[in-house]
């Protein structure tokens, strides 16, 4: 696939780095981004901007989207100047978001239709994963559209496996994102419990850090704490979106429940900021 265009959709957090590992390894990249001030970096480097979806699927093989929720990929496909405005077809599409695996299916039979494939394929890892190309990606589709993008999502991840037919990828995310969400919950509630008994907040996070719970995810939280930098790298309403995804999928738990309550009730004020910011709305109650 090493010479095979690719297009990028989507330059958020998550998908300017993404797409700049793209750039890095040797691909053709096109990039189409609603908003146009964040086309500018990638443009500054020479990459090629696309105007609509639909021009960027004319001229790509392979199109990845990484935008932020179902309404968002509908959208791309649908709209005016959607993907499927003009004809197209041969394509792979890769939708490397975390949705519901209701929209994977609904977009997956209008590519087949339209005589493209589909694959969802939306990974575990945040913006510092996505930087150093160790994402972890799991896909939902056909195993031989997986074979194809496989090469690509070698550069994008240290680990791509294929789950099962199209939905699959984002019920495994919609599993590990409710475990995050626990993680994160229980990291904020512990530095607190410690730092209400006086236990100096740095010497709790290295003690974790050497314990048999110790893992990648509470040392880059557990650093963020500690340097009162509550900036997003995956922004805590995505989470709230994630556990509300989780329950209309059947997730009705006791944990579950409590976080999509307590995140729920972080996201008007801490919406925008990290998910570990739930730490300072649970100070506040
Ligand atoms: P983000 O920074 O909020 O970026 C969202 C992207 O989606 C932007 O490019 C945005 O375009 C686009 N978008 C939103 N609504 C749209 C619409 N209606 N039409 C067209 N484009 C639209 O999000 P992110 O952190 O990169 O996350 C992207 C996805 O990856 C989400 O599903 C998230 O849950 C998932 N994820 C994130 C992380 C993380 O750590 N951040 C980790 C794993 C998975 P504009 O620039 O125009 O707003």
């Amino acid at each position: 696939m090493q010479n095979l265009k690719i297009g990028w959709i989507g330059l958020g957090k998550m998908g300017i780095p993404m797409a700049e590992q793209l750039i890095n390894a040797g691909y053709a990249l096109s990039v189409y981004n609603r908003s146009k001030d964040k086309e500018a970096s990638l443009k500054a480097r020479g990459v090629e901007v696309a105007s609509t979806p639909s021009s960027l699927l004319a001229e790509c093989d392979l199109v990845f989207l990484m935008v932020s929720d179902d309404e968002a990929v509908k959208q791309i496909f649908t709209a005016e100047n959607g993907l499927f405005a003009n004809e197209s077809t041969g394509k792979i599409i890769v939708n490397m978001s975390t949705v519901s695996p209701g929209i994977s299916k609904e977009m997956a039979a209008l590519c087949v239709r339209k005589g493209n494939a589909y694959l969802d394929a939306p990974v575990s890892g945040s913006v510092k994963q996505a930087e150093t190309g160790t994402l972890v990606i799991m896909v939902g589709g056909e195993e031989n559209a997986f074979e194809k993008v496989k090469p690509v999502f070698e550069k994008l991840g240290k680990l791509s496996m294929r789950v099962g037919d199209n939905g699959a990828g984002n019920s495994a995310k919609l599993a590990i994102n409710s475990l995050l969400a626990l993680h994160a919950q229980g990291l904020a509630e512990t530095v607190l419990f410690a730092q209400a008994n006086q236990i100096n907040t740095e010497d709790l996070l290295t003690l974790i850090g050497n314990s048999a719970i110790g893992n990648i995810f509470g040392k880059i939280k557990g650093d963020a704490i500690v340097a009162d930098n509550y900036s997003a790298a995956f922004a805590l309403k995505h989470i709230v979106k994630d556990l509300k995804l989780a329950k209309a999928e059947g997730l009705s738990a006791p944990l579950a429940n409590a976080a999509l309550a307590t995140f729920q009730n972080a996201e008007n004020k801490y919406g925008n900021e990290d998910i570990i910011a739930v730490l300072k709305a649970l100070k506040e109650k």
